[in-house]
């Protein structure tokens, strides 16, 4: 490709909004625009990034026997009704209405609309197991999009489904071939990721991983031992332990943790919650403290309401001196914070009611945390129970000690079991031809929230890190002069045919830019391989070549480069 035909459109300064390194590169990058809240046209230099992604996707998919279809992106209201899912799904899920007046939505996800076609297709254990996926364009209206693609409006998706006749071979057929795939791609891609165990969140059934990649920036929070294979998402670390990272099924309850002091104050920290005075005298003495949770409500919202009443019906120090130590706290960042007698699932859906980001919590059996996000997840109902903690000094395995970190959920895969296919009728003639209802999986990665997890992972102050994997180009040549010297333009031509006689993705940039430009460009979009071509150095058959992540570039004779960037 040469960069005079195609569209570079990079930016010194990215928008006061990007908060993220990744949202602020993509944007800087001209991989991405933004056309409204959640909503992004993905440009021509994204779009080759996406396609990349796209293609190991498929291509380990396929690998993996699932067979590719193409569902619609508008979906009718009968399959979710059928379901369950129109009264349950909340304002996540954008409804509509076609000039007859009947009811649609834009599909978050397709299980109802793969279960209706399986159900009508699939009548026979003996066409069973299959599964399909496809990749395709997803809206939810999330309550608060942000960090660019990340956690956009409308995002595209790879959702595969598979459907069995019993549980074996649900788990067999279906889940673990998913995991292991999921391995594969996250491998390829290059990403710093760990499989999770999770709760099955709105979509319901049980037995979940996430997969989530490591970074400080994330939204989520991960709980994982650090000598052992323990690894889970810090929801379910508070309520179910799994025996592994890598297995796929619940093998047994774990034992309920109560956290120390010290795991209270570690996980303040780590959230980077701003209450280290606050805490300091709350964990003192809330040691013993009763029945008492402590809400942590940030932005804009209002907890004064609730205060007085609540209070009064507990009865330990923890509650008397709360109060307005948080509120010397909070008071002046408009946020607020207050202690409420409520317990359990009770608190969990008032705070969602409140907007609460963060919720830190005690009752009688001692102080117990859960990180979740409120906001993000106020549509899902079903909170893991809070109740249960994860201990600071013996992972829940019993091995290692238990480590938190960030991530970034990029796939999830769930063992729905009958959830839709009960709800649904989707049933089969088994070998004794008795009807019997179908079990299910799905298996979800969001192929452009990865986009911008890799970046978030692989970025330095002069822009983009890519894999070659990943990258938009694997090399780019930069001549010195293309318009004015002919040697540099004829050498230019001549490598820039030769790699791309060789199979390389290459980038020549023909652009009648200074050479400044050319180079921070290259380097703000990431490109793995750098060929600089000038004057001076074809005077002695040699060109610059640098590897994005060299701190120098090497000069190397013009006949080496092909070996270097193959
Ligand atoms: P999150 O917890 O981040 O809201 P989710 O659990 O709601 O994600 P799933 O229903 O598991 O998401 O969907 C499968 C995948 O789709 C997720 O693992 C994630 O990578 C991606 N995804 C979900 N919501 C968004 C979004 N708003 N923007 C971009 N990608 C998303
Ligand atoms: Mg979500
Ligand atoms: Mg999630
Ligand atoms: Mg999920």
């Amino acid at each position: 490709m040469k960069a005079s035909q195609f569209f570079i459109s990079t930016l010194k300064e990215a928008p006061a909004e990007a908060a993220l390194a990744s949202h602020k590169l993509m944007i800087r990058a001209g991989l991405i625009k933004a056309n409204a809240s959640g909503l992004y046209t993905w440009m021509p230099m994204g779009l080759r990034v996406l396609r990349k992604v796209e293609n190991i996707v498929r291509e380990e998919m396929n690998r993996a026997g699932s067979v590719e279809l193409l569902m619609p992106v508008v979906q009718p209201a009968e399959l979710w009704q059928e379901s369950g899912r129109w009264e349950f799904y909340g304002k996540e899920l954008l409804r509509l209405k076609d000039r007859h007046e009947r009811d649609f939505c834009m599909g978050p996800t397709c299980e109802e609309v793969i279960t209706d076609i399986v159900r009508k297709e699939i009548t026979s254990y003996k066409q069973l197991p299959k599964n399909f996926y496809h990749i395709q364009t997803k809206f939810r209206d999330e309550v608060r999009p942000r960090f660019g693609v990340m956690r956009a409006r409308e995002f595209v998706m790879k959702d595969a489904y598979s459907f069995h006749a019993d549980y074996e071979s649900l788990v067999r057929d279906g889940y673990q071939p998913m995991y292991d795939a999921y391995c594969r791609i996250f491998d390829r891609l290059g990403l710093n990721y760990r499989p999770v165990a999770a709760d099955t969140g709105s979509i319901g059934g049980t037995g979940s991983h996430e997969f989530q990649v490591l970074a400080d920036s994330g939204e989520d929070v991960i709980a994982y031992s650090d000598t052992s294979d323990y690894a889970a998402n810090v929801e379910l670390a508070a309520t179910l332990p799994l025996s592994g990272s890598r297995a796929p099924a619940a093998e047994s309850l774990a034992k309920v943790h109560t956290p120390d002091v010290k795991t209270i104050a570690a996980l303040v920290e780590f959230l980077n919650i701003p209450i280290e005075k606050t805490l300091k005298s709350i964990v003192v003495e809330g040691e013993n403290a009763g029945e008492i949770v402590l809400l942590l409500l940030r932005g804009d919202h209002e907890f004064n309401d609730i205060k007085a009443e609540k209070l009064a019906g507990v009865k330990t120090p923890l509650t008397m001196a709360a109060p307005e130590l948080i509120r010397a706290q909070f008071g002046a960042d408009g946020g607020s914070l207050g202690p409420v007698g409520f317990k359990g699932r009770v608190y969990a859906d008032f705070a969602v009611e409140k907007g609460a980001d963060w919720v830190i919590g005690a009752n009688e059996n001692g102080w117990h945390y859960t990180g979740f996000n409120f906001g993000r997840d106020a549509a899902e109902p079903g909170f893991a129970d809070i109740r249960n903690v994860v201990e600071g000094d013996e992972s829940p395995d019993g091995q290692g000690r238990l480590k938190l970190a960030r991530g970034i959920e990029v796939g999830h895969v769930f063992q729905l079991r009958d959830k839709y296919s009960a709800a649904m009728n989707a049933a089969f003639l088994d070998n004794n031809g008795k009807a019997q209802i179908m079990e299910m999986g799905c298996y979800g990665i969001g192929i452009t929230r990865i986009v911008a997890a890799a970046i978030e992972q692989n970025n330095d102050e002069r822009g983009i890190i890519w894999t070659d994997a990943m990258a938009p180009f694997q090399a780019v040549i930069v001549p010195m002069n293309y318009k004015k010297s002919d040697t540099v333009r004829e050498a230019a031509d001549r490598l820039y045919a030769q790699l791309q006689a060789a199979g390389v993705d290459v980038l020549l940039d023909d652009r009648d830019e200074r050479a400044g430009v050319l180079l921070n460009d290259s380097e703000l979009l990431g490109i793995p391989h750098r060929i600089v071509i000038g004057d001076r150095g074809l005077k002695e058959g040699q060109v610059e070549y640098a590897r994005r992540t060299d701190s120098e570039a090497q000069s190397i004779a013009l006949d080496e480069v092909a070996a270097k960037v193959l």
